[in-house]
């Protein structure tokens, strides 16, 4: 039976009771619009016999009750009237109390859920200051800088500050604003937002010009510091100490306020950003409904997949389906999905399963991509609260720049990457209050799998830890450069800077790019200094991303990535969109592409080879040892796959003509002696299978230790490695100097390795396949591979 015929029977037989129960939800009336089944009691009818063996855990958290405290003495009156204007009648405890250390000139960090009014805490003392130290003459009062990740962000706060109607002078500053903008922020602006990437290029650089602005600032706030990970975090964390140190030169030492989705130790991260001691405020004080959380995993289907690995059905298409039933119940959902043609998909199939349960349906469901202009996205928001809009299928672009409330379910087609994304995600639904239900759908890969099998990792162990390395000297160098261009760096500058930085300067000034005088160190090249830094590129020179028929630049790609995700034939999705790359010039560091509508996808294999360099630390695990240190990596894409979407279903391979690429990075590596192999009774012909297995399965879990993405880190094993003579499996990073993700590895390897274990062990293949040991982007054809084997050299390696 197909499944929309399975589907059809189950909705048509729920949907007669929900339409007696509920008729004015249909109208798009105000009132009666809210489905009267919790969400527990829509999980149950969602589990029906046939998808019995789907739902894996079902959590129900309680409600959470309103904290509401008064507002501090120190707003003033003016302030407190437009924020209660605007119907914040009282701030909750959280908001209140880090709004409080801030104004007193502690730095603070918040890491509260999604919703929870994180701005209100640099809002208040923001606003406030700025004007009650307005001077004589209405002079500028004591000014905030306002930093966000995107563009699109900074916009979105603009907006909502100008909404309170104060008489702040509130202002952007990026690349779209123009001289007459610019100059009026610098000399006027009291609110200034704006992101990492203009404070490095343009206004640091610049700062002379800058000098009353930097001199009065007060704040510094952080929004969304959870994006600042891997290199780009690192660079970030440069970008701001170049900022303190020309603060100081004109006299400020600025609060920082930053604000973060829940990460791991939120303090200790705001510190490795900014160099300062933090004070973190992490309950929440804002209410929150039941919330009933769903893990879901997809079935095996009946495609054969690599070695004849069982394939299971698409976490979009079972999305879909689910999507589909929980509209037809009046259930205002919002289904997230990876592409925005995958986003497409997802409202069209979820449409047409609709249509043979009412013909009025299927129009209360779409999909939205990014840029949109602000009308466009002013009116889905109001017809979703209107509830007009029921299903609404989305790329997770819609984290920027919409804002819908009073969502009843969320669905996630596949885990978002971190927890924090998670449950920033599912905090877009039961806002104000309200009961909420998520679904997470597993994707076919080992994380997906172990999440959906171990819920207590998603629920009650702490987030990850939002990992950076500041010490990178791929990453300080050049920041070392611009920050000497911007004022000769001095002795007293190292302590800012961190470790590494004196051998940094030397190294530069032997390179001819920095001078040593008596006065520090200084640069004296005529380029500028900024440009030997790209803060959203892992070293080297970037590759441009170019339309072919237009010859516009869409993006840049890491020189790094280009090799696997820019190869000629390459599907590359970006911001949502579909391309297909047509041909990647490594001399002229551009890929050319256009827009295409591909019903497959591509995954590039490579070929990896490492030598130690350095070990730097080890520890010994009975008679098997674990170190970290640097290696070098030498590998090579020669291939990539096509896989028909949404099924999976392996189409072709073709061969590429790519040169290899070498790397110093950094690795953690394991290694177990040939005796306790035979001892512990694996044969000599499986241990290659084993280690192979072993490794995919372990790159696929570290994304939950560290913050990272499968695709930022590599992985080679082997049953005799030439540099420490036993079975040896490496897992490095993919940047040059390292991201601080095999690091991270190394510092929680017992935990990330027995995680991998259990990965594999709760996969129900026999086998192995795609969501337990086959890797999309293994160079050896996933060959050989030996779950089992894995299992047992990973009891040896733990026990
Ligand atoms: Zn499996
Ligand atoms: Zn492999």
């Amino acid at each position: 039976m197909p499944a929309h015929r399975r589907w059809e029977t189950v909705v048509a037989a729920n949907w007669n009771t929900v339409r007696v129960q509920r008729p004015a939800g249909f109208n798009g009336e105000e009132t009666g619009r809210r489905p009267e089944a919790r969400p527990s009691d829509l999980v149950e009818r969602l589990v029906t016999p046939a998808r019995a063996d789907r739902l894996t855990h079902l959590e129900v958290l309680p409600p959470r009750a309103a904290d509401p405290v008064e507002w501090p003495p120190w707003v003033s009156p003016e302030v407190r009237n437009a924020f209660e204007a605007r119907g914040l009648r009282r701030p909750w405890r959280h908001q209140a109390e880090a709004a409080t250390s801030a104004h007193a000139g502690e730095h603070v960090v918040l890491a509260t859920g999604t919703a929870s009014g994180k701005s209100l805490a640099y809002l208040l003392p923001a606003l406030n200051d700025a004007l009650s130290h307005r001077g004589p003459r209405a002079a500028r009062g004591a000014t905030t800088l306002y930093l966000a990740p995107t563009k699109a962000l900074a916009q979105d706060q603009l907006a909502k500050v100008r909404a309170l109607g104060l008489d702040v002078r509130a202002t952007t500053h990026d690349g779209d604003s123009s001289r007459e903008q610019r100059d009026w922020a610098r000399d006027h602006g009291e609110y200034l937002l704006t992101n990492p990437d203009m404070l490095h290029h343009s206004l640091l650089p610049g700062h002379q010009r800058w000098s009353r602005y930097l001199g009065s600032l007060r704040y510094v706030v952080v929004d969304e510091c959870h994006h600042y990970r891997g290199v780009f975090g690192a660079h970030v964390s440069h970008v701001l100490r170049r900022l303190r140190r020309l603060c100081a030169l004109y006299g400020a030492d600025p609060t920082f306020v930053v604000a973060s989705a829940t990460v791991a130790d939120p303090a200790a991260h705001a510190e490795r950003l900014t160099g300062l001691p933090f004070r973190a405020f992490t309950d929440d004080g804002s209410p929150r409904g039941q919330v009933s959380l769903a893990l879901w995993e997809p079935p095996f289907t009946s495609y054969v997949g690599e070695h004849g690995a069982p394939v299971r059905r698409a976490a979009s298409s079972e999305t879909a389906d689910l999507l589909a039933d929980l509209v037809a119940e009046g259930v205002r959902t919002l289904a997230f999905i990876r592409s925005r043609r995958g986003a497409e998909h997802v409202a069209m199939t979820a449409a047409g399963l609709l249509e043979e349960v009412s013909p009025e349906l299927p129009q209360r469901v779409t999909s939205y991509r990014g840029g949109y202009l602000p009308e466009e996205r002013r009116e889905i928001e109001a017809a979703l609260r209107r509830g007009d809009l029921l299903g609404l299928a989305a790329t997770n672009a819609l984290e920027l720049g919409i804002d819908v409330s009073g969502l009843d379910a969320v669905l996630l087609a596949g885990f978002p990457g971190t927890r924090a994304a998670l449950w920033q995600q599912l905090g877009r639904a039961g806002r104000g209050g309200q009961d909420a239900l998520g679904i997470l759908v597993a994707r076919d890969d080992p994380l997906d799998t172990y999440l959906v099998h171990h819920p207590d990792v998603l629920l009650r162990a702490p987030v990850e830890a939002s990992v950076f390395d500041p010490s990178n000297k791929y990453v300080l160098a050049p920041h070392l450069c611009a920050a000497a261009a911007e004022r000769p760096v001095t002795e007293a500058d190292l302590p800012l800077f961190g470790p590494g930085t004196r051998e940094a300067l030397d190294a530069l000034t032997g390179a001819g790019l920095l001078r040593k005088r008596a006065a520090g160190w200084f640069w004296t090249d005529p380029r500028r200094a900024s440009d030997l830094a790209d803060i959203r590129s892992a070293g080297g020179w970037p590759v441009q991303l170019v339309e072919g028929s237009s010859g516009r630049v869409v993006g840049t790609v890491d020189p790094g990535s280009a090799h696997g995700t820019a190869h000629p034939g390459a599907v590359y999705v970006h911001m949502g969109e579909t391309w297909l790359v047509s041909a990647l010039d490594l001399d002229e560091h551009v890929a050319v592409m256009e827009r295409a509508e591909v019903d497959y996808s591509t995954a590039a294999r490579e070929v990896v080879d490492i030598r130690v360099v350095e070990e730097r630390d080890h520890t010994r695990w009975g008679d098997c040892r674990l170190a970290f240190g640097t290696v070098h990596v030498s590998s090579q894409v020669v291939s990539f796959l096509k896989r028909r979407q949404p099924s999976g279903e392996v189409v072709a391979e073709e061969t590429l003509d790519l040169p290899p690429r070498t790397l110093e990075t950094t690795a953690v590596w394991w290694t177990v002696p040939a005796t306790v192999l035979e001892d512990a009774g694996l044969a000599e012909a499986d241990l290659p299978g084993a280690a192979h297995a072993a490794e995919h399965a372990s790159i696929g879990l570290l994304p939950l230790f560290a913050t990272c993405d499968r695709w930022d880190i590599g992985g080679v094993s082997t049953a005799l490695h030439p540099d420490t003579g036993q079975l040896t499996v490496f897992v490095h990073d993919g940047h040059p100097g390292g991201a601080g993700f095999a690091e991270r590895g190394y510092a929680v390897a017992r935990d990330w390795l027995t995680a991998t274990r259990d990965a594999i062990r709760a996969c129900t293949c026999p086998d192995g396949c795609p969501s337990c040991v086959q890797s999309p982007k293994c160079g050896n054809q996933n060959n050989p591979l030996d779950k089992h084997a894995a299992v047992a050299l990973l009891d040896v390696l733990l026990g």
